[in-house]
């Protein structure tokens, strides 16, 4: 495939698509079985680098809604009466066919996300994996964890997830509900189901006991029954806000517990004593990173105005080295757009951003003719009204903002109404821990930027949501406690 100009020319190294084997359809995962859509109706999953249907996959409605909620509640009473001991060896071993699987899981998910094989083999997998180890270690020490000394399961978690990390986002779900001796209902994201029917198949493989993990594929009309069913007794969603406001309403006044990891506006703060070259690597996997679909992507560029020019004359030159293209390709950097929707919000936005006055700059870039694209690019002479400066693109574009002081900068990363995460490269210290007490911000990179690690807590403040997942906090969701 052909790629935009950079300083080496690479010959294209493809990873092996044929390690999947995919079938021409799937059905939904309850009670253990693969079934049918009791009204029949299924849509389709695409490959978004080439349009390419993959797959065929049942549409859930209400009676499949109905017949997950009832066989994983039926499945509680033996899965949340094992020993922790016991429920530690299931996660365990799914963790362990998770690795002996991945090259096959990542293929998957590049094909169906459009994610470069580079992440989706190197990031999404090994986390995926290290989740589940993570919890299957927590199983069997609830009692010291810190929420009483005989901490008990909610019941029956409805989880609702997105399509940018599918089995990543399952991973971050699945794995603490199950230690804490919880069933789930999973729902992936309409564009992205297949991994989660895949993972459906390695819990069979790992003897799961039958209903205590069931896999609802559909949309948000599957979601929104799946989250209003009165059979559940936990909420975990992750998405964008105006999904996760909806359904806080739904849950009101219920016993439902919820938590809801939902959009970011992160702001990366780039000090003048920073170690320039270091600080650029930060930005662009702050932004570039699986094309920008990343809730805590770093999509404010804060700059300190005396090394703006330095900074953004590096900047514009690895941008020019990043390599747009085949997400199946070991080369490749940037994938593709994860669907026609997502595609057209970006340049619709990034329209607003041209026409509201703000400078477009991105590198000579070819992409390819099919499939859904989006040249890295960023903006600059961005001011806080603007609106590429307020929303969330979720794509692989970037706003320039510039500050003078260390109280400025806070002030302007604070100025949205989001709170997931943010960075700060600097060489002090003691300026690193000022910021991080004044941003309010879920996460703090300093230094570094999209490090997650399954014994880190993550989460946001206002409209990025509430609920921590990750770490000993992630546990509190799935038990009974306050
Ligand atoms: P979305 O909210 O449209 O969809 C997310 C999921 O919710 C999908 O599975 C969808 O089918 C389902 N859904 C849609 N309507 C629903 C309804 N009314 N009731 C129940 N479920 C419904 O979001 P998206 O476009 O798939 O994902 C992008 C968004 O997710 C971005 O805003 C991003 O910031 C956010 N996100 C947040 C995190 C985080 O951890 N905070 C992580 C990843 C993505």
């Amino acid at each position: 495939m052909d790629k935009m100009s950079s300083v080496f020319e690479y010959a294209p190294a493809p990873e092996s698509r044929a390690v999947v084997d995919l079938a021409p359809s799937y059905g939904l995962f309850v009670d253990g079985e693969f079934r049918e859509a009791a009204d029949g109706r299924v849509f389709k999953s695409l490959s978004p680098s080439s349009e390419e249907v993959l797959a065929e996959v049942a549409q859930a409605g209400a009676a499949d809604v109905d017949a997950a909620v009832r066989a994983a509640r039926t499945a509680f009473t033996g899965w949340s009466a094992l020993p922790g001991t016991e429920r530690a060896k299931y996660l365990f071993r799914i963790a362990r066919i998770i690795q002996e699987r991945s090259r096959e899981l990542a293929v998957l998910e590049s094909l169906d996300n459009g994610k470069p094989i580079r992440e989706s083999r190197d990031v999404d997998l090994p986390l995926v994996a290290a989740h589940f180890f993570y919890y299957a270690g927590w199983a069997d020490k609830l009692q010291h964890a810190g929420f009483g000394a005989d901490p008990r399961p909610l019941g029956v978690a409805a989880q609702v997830i997105p399509w940018n990390f599918p089995l990543l986002m399952l991973a971050w779900k699945v794995a603490p509900a199950l230690a804490c001796g919880n069933t789930v209902v999973l729902k992936p994201a309409e564009t992205t189901p297949l991994s989660a029917l895949f993972f459906a198949d390695i819990c069979r493989q790992a003897g799961l006991p039958k209903g205590v993990v069931n896999i609802l594929t559909g949309d948000g009309e599957t979601g929104a029954a799946l989250v209003g069913h009165d059979g559940v007794d936990k909420v975990a969603f992750t998405g964008s806000t105006e999904v996760g406001k909806a359904i806080a309403r739904t849950v009101a006044g219920t016993r439902k517990k919820v938590t809801l990891e939902l959009g970011g506006k992160a702001a990366n703060i780039v000090f003048d004593d920073a170690p320039v070259d270091q600080a650029v690597e930060g930005i662009v996997n702050g932004i570039f990173f699986n094309q920008g679909h990343v809730c805590c992507a770093g999509s404010r560029l804060l700059v300190q105005e005396s090394v703006r020019d330095e900074v953004l004359d590096a900047l514009k030159r690895r941008m020019s080295t990043l390599r747009v293209g085949d997400p199946l390709d070991k080369n490749t950097d940037i994938g593709a757009i994860n669907s026609a929707e997502q595609l057209a919000r970006i340049t619709e936005l990034t329209a607003a951003g041209e026409a509201e006055g703000a400078e477009r700059w991105a590198p000579a870039c070819e992409l390819p003719s099919a499939g859904y694209w989006f040249a890295p690019t960023l903006f600059t002479g961005v001011t806080q009204a603007h609106r590429i400066a307020r929303e969330e693109i979720f794509g692989p574009v970037l706003s320039v903002l510039t500050f003078r002081t260390p109280a400025e900068a806070v002030e302007k990363a604070n100025n949205t109404p989001y709170g997931l995460s943010a960075g700060i490269w600097t060489e002090k210290g003691s300026r690193i821990l000022w910021m991080a007490d004044r941003l309010r911000a879920g996460v703090v990179w300093a230094n570094t930027f999209n490090k997650f690690d399954p014994t880190s807590p993550f989460g946001g403040y206002k409209e990025s949501g509430y609920g921590r997942e990750g770490g000993r906090h992630g546990l509190e969701a799935y038990l009974d406690v306050v």
